[in-house]
């Protein structure tokens, strides 16, 4: 079913990619709801709607997916009733399979693994025998993640030695964990990919991530236009993304090895932080996509306008209070993102700023330069 513009579209998640999602989709007449914990989030300040309300609470859960045309998620940590409650008045999309699949690290490696997609040596932990045995098998160094709710490195730590075993296993508190083999990259990159409901296919190419104490500080692209690794990874992702029956935007993070390997670190079924630099760098936005193919429009053109870098701006800049954004935009290449968040707490997404350049080198410049402009007061 096409939900046609002047239609509404309803939010699961009121964060920073709800808010550009809502963005997009009021520039094509869209009314947009979105449900929230805490009233005047990032999502609900620019939406026409933000109910208040816990995920958890069906009524408003219900109420909510009753006044709207079709509902999409920002995070993929909704909760199964949550998503079959808003499927029994209206669409949801991506569906509930592939929340599934990618709110849990554990069943994500087995669909992965199931489907011949290339993912690292991984062993499931219930116990600290299980993790002992897991090590003797992959080996360390190793990562110990818990299976749900974590992102941006938290709920993991790194394993360097089997005696580090109890430490890890401590931190885990119980949880059921994934341990994973240590990838030696040399690079991290993404692909961020759209399917339509027709299963028409869009992709933003390679998009190069620089990561800082596990968040995400810098991404770049187009890289590596045209090599092998480009095929290999975006044909990757389009099996991923067909096996999966996903309808709307997905982003894969690979690891690329010195050898020329890709595995598959994560997938996420929404736009995805190393995307927003598609907003400025690309005729059709990540959020864009999103919304063209949650309603069942065509897909958008991704071309690359210009080589395009952006840098996260983290909480931590908040720190002698705000920042002078007067300095930053004093180079007008530069294009400064703000989420709307009251408190800046070190290593929370606060905004991010996006730069064109004539080369990707260049535009990575300009915006490190930009930012660092700010950590100098
Ligand atoms: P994640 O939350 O799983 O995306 O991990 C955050 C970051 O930690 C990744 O982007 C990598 O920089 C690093 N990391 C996670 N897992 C591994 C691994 N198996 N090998 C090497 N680095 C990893």
């Amino acid at each position: 079913m096409k939900i046609l513009p002047n239609s509404t579209i309803g939010i699961l998640g009121s964060g920073q990619l709800g808010r550009m999602l809502a963005l997009a989709a009021r520039p094509m007449g869209y009314r947009v709801h979105v449900i929230s914990p805490v009233r005047g989030s990032p999502a609900g300040q620019v939406a026409d709607v933000e109910v208040v309300a816990a995920y958890e609470d069906l009524d408003a859960v219900r109420q909510f997916a009753q006044a709207v045309d079709v509902v999409t998620y920002e995070f993929e940590n909704v909760q199964a009733e949550t998503a079959v409650t808003c499927s029994h008045f209206t669409p949801i999309r991506p569906g509930a399979h592939v929340l599934r699949v990618a709110q849990n690290r554990l069943r994500e490696k087995q669909f992965l693994r199931d489907n011949d997609l290339p993912v690292t040596a991984f062993a499931e932990v219930n116990s600290l025998a299980d993790l002992e045995q897991g090590l003797a098998v992959v080996g360390c160094p190793a990562v110990l993640k818990t299976a749900v709710a974590g992102y941006d490195g938290k709920g993991q730590v790194k394993i360097d030695q089997p005696d580090e075993a109890i430490g890890a296993w401590v931190m885990m508190g119980g949880k059921t964990a994934v341990l994973e083999a240590w990838v030696d990259f040399e690079r991290e990159l993404s692909v961020v990919a759209a399917q339509g409901l027709d299963g028409s296919f869009a992709h933003y190419g390679l998009i190069a991530n620089e990561h800082r104490d596990h968040i995400l500080d810098v991404s770049v692209a187009p890289v590596l236009v045209g090599s092998e690794v480009e095929q290999t990874a975006v044909a990757l992702v389009r099996r991923l993304m067909e096996r999966l029956d996903v309808v709307g935007v997905l982003c894969v993070e690979f690891f690329l090895t010195a050898a020329g390997s890709l595995f598959i670190n994560e997938i996420a079924p929404r736009p995805h932080n190393s995307g927003h630099l598609t907003i400025e760098g690309c005729l059709t936005s990540q959020f864009e996509q999103q919304l063209r193919a949650v309603c069942g429009l065509p897909l958008g053109d991704t071309l690359y306008v210009r080589p395009v870098a952006m840098a996260n701006l983290l909480g931590d800049l908040w720190q002698k209070g705000e920042p002078d954004w007067t300095a930053v935009l004093r180079d007008p290449h530069i294009k400064l993102h703000l989420y709307g968040k009251k408190e800046a707490r070190p290593g929370r997404k606060m905004g991010h700023l996006t730069a064109l350049g004539e080369s990707v080198v260049e535009a990575e410049k300009r915006v490190r330069e930009a930012r660092q402009l700010l950590s100098e007061r």
